[in-house]
């Protein structure tokens, strides 16, 4: 069993960690936070080892009455990879924490793509992050565009990428963000930071990206314009999509006008935290005009990166190919809306 740590267990943490648990063929060794809250108590609650990000601070789990494990230090000499969860900037700090204890680590999205020896996207280059020390799983809206990307350069070859992206302002529990009543062009300048980002993925890529930001906290909503090499009909765009394990195509008859939706089938449908692992593309809105092709796609920030963390595990430490990865994670956590 490979024995995985955990270091930051919020919003993407504790996912990565339940779905690591799911796993045949790993198991979490820990988790590290710094401080005490109810994501502590539940990792407790839950079985996990929990240990203390920063000793200065360990009194406190004592004095919440939460029994701590002994110092990140100690869980990361032990672990075979660590899963850096932290918030942006942070993994940077930590790096020399697990190069110090030769423990390979994958960082998240808000990290700088330098940072890492590859980013990584199971879909679009799984095997680049072999045998790598410091990987970097993409953010959530790279991970969306990567997984729309690489099918249509495999399918037809891709001469432009536009993209505008309609960010929620923060996650359901981030109390601290906004904006309550505005929409922001965020960054305002144009392209934004997110097509760069993609192009850590796919290099050749022509790519430009436009932010903004919205009083929202369920999903992102993309509006895409890839321009193909070729004339394709929308049909045949749906198809190809259709056999993409982590692309959701919704249906009409669903009648799903929105995240909101969205996220109420997710709740019908039994998913942990009503977590979205997809891709949520509106069928009818996939179209073609000439070699230009359109799309609205919803992304859930909180999870979509969950199974690519999984698969970026099995990579770094060489334990399976792509594919095989890609299944057992995509049946484990039971993806395939
Ligand atoms: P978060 O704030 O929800 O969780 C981070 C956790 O790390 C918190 O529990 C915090 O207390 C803990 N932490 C802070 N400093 C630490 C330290 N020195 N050592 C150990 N733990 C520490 O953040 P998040 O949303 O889970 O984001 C984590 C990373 O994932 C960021 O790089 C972010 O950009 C990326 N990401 C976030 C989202 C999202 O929508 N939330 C989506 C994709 C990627």
């Amino acid at each position: 069993m490979i024995q995985v740590a955990i270091n930051g267990y919020g919003t993407i943490g504790k996912r990565v960690a339940d779905a690591v648990q799911q796993q045949p063929d790993m198991e979490v060794l820990g988790v590290a936070k710094t401080r005490p809250n109810f994501e502590a108590e539940t990792a407790i609650d839950k079985g996990f080892a929990l240990y203390a990000a920063i000793e200065e601070r360990a009194d406190q789990f004592a004095e919440a009455g939460l029994e701590i494990a002994g110092p990140v230090e100690d869980l990361i000499d032990d672990a075979d990879i660590v899963v850096d969860a932290t918030p942006s900037g942070i993994g940077a700090e930590n790096k020399t924490l697990y190069e110090e204890y030769e423990t390979p680590a994958l960082y998240q999205g808000g990290e700088d793509a330098d940072l890492a020896d590859t980013s990584f996207n199971a879909r679009s280059n799984y095997e680049d992050a072999t045998g790598a020390d410091h990987v970097r799983v993409v953010s959530c809206n790279t991970t969306g565009l990567s997984r729309v990307i690489a099918p249509l350069r495999e399918a037809y070859g891709v001469e432009k990428v536009r993209a505008t992206l309609v960010r929620r302002g923060g996650d359901p529990g981030q109390t601290n963000r906004g904006p309550i009543n505005d929409i922001l062009p965020n960054p305002v300048t144009i392209p934004s930071h997110h097509g760069p980002d993609v192009e850590t993925i796919f290099d050749d890529l022509d790519i430009d990206t436009l932010g903004m930001k919205v009083p929202a906290t369920l999903m992102h909503m993309h509006s895409l314009n890839v321009t193909l090499e070729e004339e394709v009909d929308a049909d045949e765009v749906r198809e190809l999509f259709a056999e993409e394990s982590r692309l959701f195509l919704i249906p009409e008859r669903m009648d799903i006008d929105g995240s909101g939706k969205l996220k109420e089938y997710a709740m019908d449908a039994g998913r942990p935290r009503a977590d979205i692992w997809e891709n949520c593309i509106w069928e009818e809105s996939i179209s073609t005009v000439g070699s230009d092709l359109y799309l609205f796609q919803g992304i859930h920030q909180e999870s979509d990166v969950v199974p690519e963390n999984i698969d970026a595990i099995r990579a770094v430490l060489g334990e399976a190919d792509a594919e095989a990865s890609i299944e057992t994670t995509n049946e484990t956590l039971g993806i395939g809306l």
